[in-house]
Protein backbone atom coordinates (compact mmCIF):
# COMPACT_ATOMS: atom_id res chain seq x y z
CA UNK A 1 0.00 0.00 0.00
CA UNK A 2 1.45 3.63 -1.39
CA UNK A 3 2.42 5.43 1.93
CA UNK A 4 -0.32 8.98 2.96
CA UNK A 5 0.81 12.55 2.58
CA UNK A 6 -0.21 13.17 6.04
CA UNK A 7 -0.18 17.17 7.60
CA UNK A 8 -0.42 18.44 10.57
CA UNK A 9 -0.93 21.90 10.84
CA UNK A 10 -1.99 24.68 14.04
CA UNK A 11 -3.79 28.18 14.07
CA UNK A 12 -4.74 29.60 17.20
CA UNK A 13 -4.06 27.24 19.49
CA UNK A 14 -1.57 26.25 22.48
CA UNK A 15 0.32 23.45 21.01
CA UNK A 16 -0.91 21.21 22.66
CA UNK A 17 -2.33 19.02 20.40
CA UNK A 18 0.67 19.19 18.23
CA UNK A 19 2.29 17.81 21.00
CA UNK A 20 -0.47 15.10 21.95
CA UNK A 21 0.09 13.06 18.10
CA UNK A 22 3.41 12.15 19.98
CA UNK A 23 2.10 10.81 23.40
CA UNK A 24 0.91 7.65 21.02
CA UNK A 25 4.28 6.16 21.89
CA UNK A 26 4.91 3.36 19.88
CA UNK A 27 1.87 4.07 17.80
CA UNK A 28 3.88 6.71 16.27
CA UNK A 29 5.84 4.30 14.45
CA UNK A 30 2.82 3.02 12.97
CA UNK A 31 2.40 6.86 11.62
CA UNK A 32 5.49 6.49 10.36
CA UNK A 33 4.95 3.07 8.58
CA UNK A 34 1.86 4.74 7.15
CA UNK A 35 2.67 8.27 6.30
CA UNK A 36 4.89 10.52 5.02
CA UNK A 37 5.08 13.68 6.75
CA UNK A 38 4.46 16.55 4.33
CA UNK A 39 3.70 19.57 6.57
CA UNK A 40 4.26 19.69 10.14
CA UNK A 41 5.30 23.61 11.52
CA UNK A 42 5.45 22.17 14.87
CA UNK A 43 8.59 19.60 13.91
CA UNK A 44 9.59 20.29 10.59
CA UNK A 45 10.37 23.67 8.67
CA UNK A 46 7.99 24.03 6.05
CA UNK A 47 6.48 27.07 3.94
CA UNK A 48 3.30 28.28 2.48
CA UNK A 49 4.94 28.15 -0.88
CA UNK A 50 5.49 24.71 -0.90
CA UNK A 51 2.21 23.94 0.08
CA UNK A 52 0.43 26.31 -2.64
CA UNK A 53 2.93 24.06 -5.33
CA UNK A 54 1.12 20.92 -3.96
CA UNK A 55 -1.46 19.85 -6.49
CA UNK A 56 -4.96 19.83 -5.17
CA UNK A 57 -6.15 16.76 -3.09
CA UNK A 58 -2.28 16.04 -2.61
CA UNK A 59 -2.52 15.97 1.19
CA UNK A 60 -4.38 12.52 2.35
CA UNK A 61 -5.29 13.35 5.13
CA UNK A 62 -5.18 16.96 6.99
CA UNK A 63 -5.07 17.09 10.92
CA UNK A 64 -5.85 20.88 11.79
CA UNK A 65 -6.20 22.32 15.58
CA UNK A 66 -6.59 25.50 16.30
CA UNK A 67 -9.49 27.97 16.19
CA UNK A 68 -9.70 31.08 13.72
CA UNK A 69 -8.80 34.52 14.30
CA UNK A 70 -6.25 35.95 11.86
CA UNK A 71 -7.02 36.22 8.18
CA UNK A 72 -3.66 34.58 7.77
CA UNK A 73 -5.23 31.37 9.33
CA UNK A 74 -8.67 31.59 7.49
CA UNK A 75 -5.87 31.72 4.25
CA UNK A 76 -4.52 28.53 5.16
CA UNK A 77 -7.66 26.19 6.57
CA UNK A 78 -9.11 27.06 2.87
CA UNK A 79 -5.71 26.29 1.13
CA UNK A 80 -5.51 23.05 3.11
CA UNK A 81 -8.74 22.45 2.39
CA UNK A 82 -8.25 22.43 -1.02
CA UNK A 83 -5.12 20.75 -0.82
CA UNK A 84 -6.46 18.02 1.39
CA UNK A 85 -8.65 14.76 0.74
CA UNK A 86 -9.78 14.39 4.34
CA UNK A 87 -9.73 17.28 6.27
CA UNK A 88 -9.87 16.55 10.13
CA UNK A 89 -10.96 19.00 12.95
CA UNK A 90 -7.99 18.25 15.72
CA UNK A 91 -8.86 19.11 19.30
CA UNK A 92 -11.46 21.50 20.99
CA UNK A 93 -9.87 24.93 19.44
CA UNK A 94 -10.48 23.65 16.05
CA UNK A 95 -13.97 21.87 16.61
CA UNK A 96 -15.52 24.26 18.69
CA UNK A 97 -13.04 27.23 18.94
CA UNK A 98 -11.89 26.08 22.13
CA UNK A 99 -10.39 28.51 24.92
CA UNK A 100 -9.51 31.14 22.24
CA UNK A 101 -12.96 31.09 21.63
CA UNK A 102 -13.59 32.71 24.94
CA UNK A 103 -12.16 35.54 22.83
CA UNK A 104 -15.45 36.25 21.85
CA UNK A 105 -17.16 37.72 25.51
CA UNK A 106 -15.30 40.73 24.10
CA UNK A 107 -14.94 42.84 20.75
CA UNK A 108 -11.39 43.47 19.06
CA UNK A 109 -11.10 47.10 20.60
CA UNK A 110 -11.25 46.08 24.24
CA UNK A 111 -8.71 43.47 23.40
CA UNK A 112 -6.47 45.69 21.39
CA UNK A 113 -6.86 48.30 24.11
CA UNK A 114 -6.05 45.73 27.01
CA UNK A 115 -3.26 44.30 25.34
CA UNK A 116 -1.83 47.16 24.24
CA UNK A 117 -2.46 49.78 26.54
CA UNK A 118 -4.48 48.90 29.68
CA UNK A 119 -1.91 46.31 31.55
CA UNK A 120 -0.24 47.84 34.32
CA UNK A 121 2.62 46.73 33.04
CA UNK A 122 2.32 48.42 29.56
CA UNK A 123 4.37 51.75 28.99
CA UNK A 124 2.88 52.96 25.28
CA UNK A 125 2.03 56.39 25.95
CA UNK A 126 1.31 57.21 22.18
CA UNK A 127 -1.40 54.84 22.19
CA UNK A 128 0.30 52.44 19.73
CA UNK A 129 -1.54 49.19 18.36
CA UNK A 130 -0.74 47.30 15.25
CA UNK A 131 -2.03 48.01 11.91
CA UNK A 132 -2.96 46.02 9.48
CA UNK A 133 -0.88 47.83 6.98
CA UNK A 134 1.48 50.21 7.20
CA UNK A 135 3.31 53.09 4.34
CA UNK A 136 7.12 52.78 5.62
CA UNK A 137 9.52 54.27 2.78
CA UNK A 138 10.32 51.01 1.65
CA UNK A 139 7.10 50.37 0.71
CA UNK A 140 3.97 49.16 2.48
CA UNK A 141 3.95 46.78 5.61
CA UNK A 142 1.11 44.18 6.27
CA UNK A 143 0.40 41.98 9.06
CA UNK A 144 -2.89 39.27 9.14
CA UNK A 145 -6.03 40.75 9.80
CA UNK A 146 -7.36 40.28 13.16
CA UNK A 147 -10.82 39.75 13.24
CA UNK A 148 -13.68 40.93 15.92
CA UNK A 149 -14.48 37.17 16.33
CA UNK A 150 -13.06 33.62 16.53
CA UNK A 151 -14.17 31.17 14.03
CA UNK A 152 -13.76 27.60 14.58
CA UNK A 153 -12.81 25.50 11.41
CA UNK A 154 -16.18 24.29 10.14
CA UNK A 155 -17.30 27.65 10.17
CA UNK A 156 -14.54 28.32 7.94
CA UNK A 157 -14.22 25.25 5.75
CA UNK A 158 -16.06 22.03 4.98
CA UNK A 159 -14.64 19.47 7.60
CA UNK A 160 -14.64 15.85 7.06
CA UNK A 161 -14.33 14.49 10.53
CA UNK A 162 -14.04 15.90 13.93
CA UNK A 163 -11.75 14.33 16.84
CA UNK A 164 -12.39 16.85 20.14
CA UNK A 165 -10.46 17.13 23.13
CA UNK A 166 -8.23 19.38 24.76
CA UNK A 167 -6.20 18.05 23.65
CA UNK A 168 -7.94 14.60 22.19
CA UNK A 169 -7.19 11.24 24.05
CA UNK A 170 -4.46 8.85 22.88
CA UNK A 171 -6.80 6.39 22.56
CA UNK A 172 -8.58 8.28 20.14
CA UNK A 173 -5.56 9.15 18.08
CA UNK A 174 -5.28 5.62 17.83
CA UNK A 175 -8.43 5.06 16.40
CA UNK A 176 -8.22 7.22 14.18
CA UNK A 177 -4.77 6.09 13.13
CA UNK A 178 -6.48 2.66 12.70
CA UNK A 179 -9.46 3.53 10.45
CA UNK A 180 -7.20 5.40 8.18
CA UNK A 181 -4.84 2.37 8.11
CA UNK A 182 -7.31 0.40 7.46
CA UNK A 183 -9.29 2.05 5.74
CA UNK A 184 -12.41 1.48 7.42
CA UNK A 185 -13.36 5.50 7.95
CA UNK A 186 -16.81 6.42 9.38
CA UNK A 187 -19.37 8.05 7.66
CA UNK A 188 -18.43 11.68 6.76
CA UNK A 189 -19.55 14.56 9.37
CA UNK A 190 -18.43 11.79 12.53
CA UNK A 191 -17.20 12.68 15.76
CA UNK A 192 -14.47 10.63 16.52
CA UNK A 193 -15.76 10.03 20.10
CA UNK A 194 -18.98 8.73 22.39
CA UNK A 195 -22.41 9.64 21.15
CA UNK A 196 -23.99 10.11 24.48
CA UNK A 197 -23.45 12.91 27.29
CA UNK A 198 -20.80 11.82 29.35
CA UNK A 199 -22.71 11.38 32.03
CA UNK A 200 -23.90 7.76 30.25
CA UNK A 201 -19.97 6.81 31.04
CA UNK A 202 -19.42 8.51 34.01
CA UNK A 203 -19.35 5.96 37.44
CA UNK A 204 -20.44 8.00 39.99
CA UNK A 205 -23.14 7.32 41.78
CA UNK A 206 -26.29 9.29 40.92
CA UNK A 207 -29.79 9.48 43.70
CA UNK A 208 -30.83 12.61 42.47
CA UNK A 209 -30.09 14.57 44.91
CA UNK A 210 -30.49 18.32 45.34
CA UNK A 211 -28.38 21.37 46.35
CA UNK A 212 -28.61 23.91 48.03
CA UNK A 213 -25.00 25.59 47.82
CA UNK A 214 -22.97 25.51 44.59
CA UNK A 215 -18.45 24.86 45.96
CA UNK A 216 -16.02 25.00 43.91
CA UNK A 217 -13.71 21.60 44.32
CA UNK A 218 -10.63 23.05 46.42
CA UNK A 219 -13.40 24.20 48.62
CA UNK A 220 -15.27 21.09 50.02
CA UNK A 221 -14.05 17.25 50.22
CA UNK A 222 -14.48 15.55 47.31
CA UNK A 223 -16.83 12.52 47.79
CA UNK A 224 -14.76 10.46 44.93
CA UNK A 225 -18.04 7.80 44.16
CA UNK A 226 -20.67 10.29 44.22
CA UNK A 227 -22.17 12.51 41.33
CA UNK A 228 -19.79 15.94 41.44
CA UNK A 229 -22.87 18.24 40.25
CA UNK A 230 -25.10 16.44 42.94
CA UNK A 231 -21.78 17.37 45.28
CA UNK A 232 -23.03 20.99 44.68
CA UNK A 233 -19.65 21.31 42.07
CA UNK A 234 -20.36 22.30 38.77
CA UNK A 235 -19.85 19.21 36.31
CA UNK A 236 -20.58 19.69 32.33
CA UNK A 237 -21.19 15.95 31.97
CA UNK A 238 -25.19 16.41 31.35
CA UNK A 239 -24.20 18.61 28.53
CA UNK A 240 -20.73 17.22 26.95
CA UNK A 241 -20.08 14.40 24.42
CA UNK A 242 -18.54 11.24 26.18
CA UNK A 243 -15.81 9.53 24.78
CA UNK A 244 -12.77 10.85 27.37
CA UNK A 245 -13.38 8.01 29.32
CA UNK A 246 -14.44 10.28 32.07
CA UNK A 247 -10.42 11.72 32.26
CA UNK A 248 -11.43 14.77 34.71
CA UNK A 249 -14.29 12.80 36.73
CA UNK A 250 -12.15 9.92 37.91
CA UNK A 251 -9.64 12.45 39.31
CA UNK A 252 -12.28 14.28 41.29
CA UNK A 253 -12.78 17.28 38.91
CA UNK A 254 -15.53 17.99 37.41
CA UNK A 255 -16.10 18.04 33.72
CA UNK A 256 -15.24 21.19 32.01
CA UNK A 257 -16.65 20.44 28.36
CA UNK A 258 -13.94 19.96 26.18
CA UNK A 259 -15.08 17.18 24.13
CA UNK A 260 -17.90 19.90 23.11
CA UNK A 261 -21.77 19.48 22.97
CA UNK A 262 -23.46 15.62 23.44
CA UNK A 263 -24.73 14.46 19.83
CA UNK A 264 -28.65 15.98 21.24
CA UNK A 265 -27.33 18.81 22.47
CA UNK A 266 -27.94 21.87 20.45
CA UNK A 267 -26.05 24.38 23.05
CA UNK A 268 -23.96 23.49 26.18
CA UNK A 269 -24.82 26.84 28.29
CA UNK A 270 -28.34 25.83 27.64
CA UNK A 271 -28.32 22.61 28.64
CA UNK A 272 -26.47 23.16 31.79
CA UNK A 273 -28.66 25.66 33.04
CA UNK A 274 -31.68 23.11 32.54
CA UNK A 275 -29.00 20.58 34.33
CA UNK A 276 -28.43 23.20 37.41
CA UNK A 277 -32.45 24.10 37.55
CA UNK A 278 -33.42 20.61 38.10
CA UNK A 279 -31.20 20.29 41.05
CA UNK A 280 -31.52 23.25 42.75
CA UNK A 281 -33.34 22.24 46.33
CA UNK A 282 -35.76 25.48 46.61
CA UNK A 283 -39.03 26.83 45.54
CA UNK A 284 -38.54 30.48 46.38
CA UNK A 285 -37.29 32.87 43.19
CA UNK A 286 -35.05 34.63 46.44
CA UNK A 287 -33.09 31.65 47.54
CA UNK A 288 -32.62 30.29 43.99
CA UNK A 289 -30.94 33.74 42.82
CA UNK A 290 -28.80 32.97 46.09
CA UNK A 291 -27.72 29.62 45.16
CA UNK A 292 -27.21 30.76 41.24
CA UNK A 293 -25.22 33.58 42.04
CA UNK A 294 -22.56 30.91 44.12
CA UNK A 295 -22.18 29.91 40.35
CA UNK A 296 -18.48 31.44 39.72
CA UNK A 297 -18.36 32.45 35.63
CA UNK A 298 -20.93 30.88 34.56
CA UNK A 299 -20.67 31.55 30.79
CA UNK A 300 -17.40 30.85 30.78
CA UNK A 301 -17.97 27.41 32.32
CA UNK A 302 -20.30 26.08 30.14
CA UNK A 303 -18.90 27.86 27.13
CA UNK A 304 -15.41 27.69 28.35
CA UNK A 305 -14.83 25.18 25.14
CA UNK A 306 -17.18 26.44 22.82
CA UNK A 307 -18.37 29.75 23.04
CA UNK A 308 -17.57 30.30 19.11
CA UNK A 309 -19.94 27.29 18.62
CA UNK A 310 -22.89 28.12 21.27
CA UNK A 311 -25.93 29.07 19.33
CA UNK A 312 -25.12 32.94 20.26
CA UNK A 313 -21.68 32.55 19.30
CA UNK A 314 -20.21 35.34 21.18
CA UNK A 315 -21.33 38.02 24.00
CA UNK A 316 -24.21 40.24 22.38
CA UNK A 317 -25.87 42.85 23.93
CA UNK A 318 -29.68 43.83 23.07
CA UNK A 319 -29.46 41.77 20.26
CA UNK A 320 -26.22 43.64 18.94
CA UNK A 321 -22.11 42.08 18.83
CA UNK A 322 -20.94 43.54 22.07
S1 LIG B 1 -7.61 21.98 22.02
FE1 LIG B 1 -6.52 22.38 23.94
S2 LIG B 1 -4.56 21.35 23.67
FE2 LIG B 1 -5.47 21.59 21.62
S3 LIG B 1 -4.65 23.52 20.87
FE3 LIG B 1 -6.61 23.96 21.82
S4 LIG B 1 -6.07 24.58 23.91
FE4 LIG B 1 -4.30 23.50 23.08
S1 LIG C 1 -22.58 15.38 36.37
FE1 LIG C 1 -20.41 14.87 36.24
S2 LIG C 1 -20.00 13.64 38.04
FE2 LIG C 1 -22.21 13.66 37.76
S3 LIG C 1 -22.64 11.85 36.57
FE3 LIG C 1 -22.39 13.53 35.13
S4 LIG C 1 -20.25 13.45 34.54
FE4 LIG C 1 -20.45 12.22 36.39
S1 LIG D 1 -14.09 15.02 31.62
FE1 LIG D 1 -14.85 16.69 30.35
S2 LIG D 1 -13.26 18.26 30.40
FE2 LIG D 1 -12.35 16.35 31.14
S3 LIG D 1 -11.46 15.40 29.33
FE3 LIG D 1 -13.51 14.57 29.52
S4 LIG D 1 -14.78 15.92 28.25
FE4 LIG D 1 -12.86 16.98 28.61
Amino acid sequence: MPKLNLAVYWTAACGGCDVSILDIDEKILQVGELANIVLWPLAADGKYEDVEKMEDGAIDVCLFNGAIRLSEQEEMARLLRRKSKILIAYGSCACFGGIPGLANFFTKEEIVDRVYKDTPSTDNAEGMVPLATVQVPEGELSLPEFYNDVFTLPQVVEVDYYIPGCPPPVDLIVRAIDAIATNKLPPKGTVIAGQKALCHECGRVKEDKKVKEFKRPHEVEVDPEKCLLEQGIICCGPATRGGCGGRCTGVNMPCRGCFGPAAEVLDEGAKMVGAIASIIDSADPEEIKKINKMIVDPAGTFYRFGLPNSMLRRKRKEGKVS
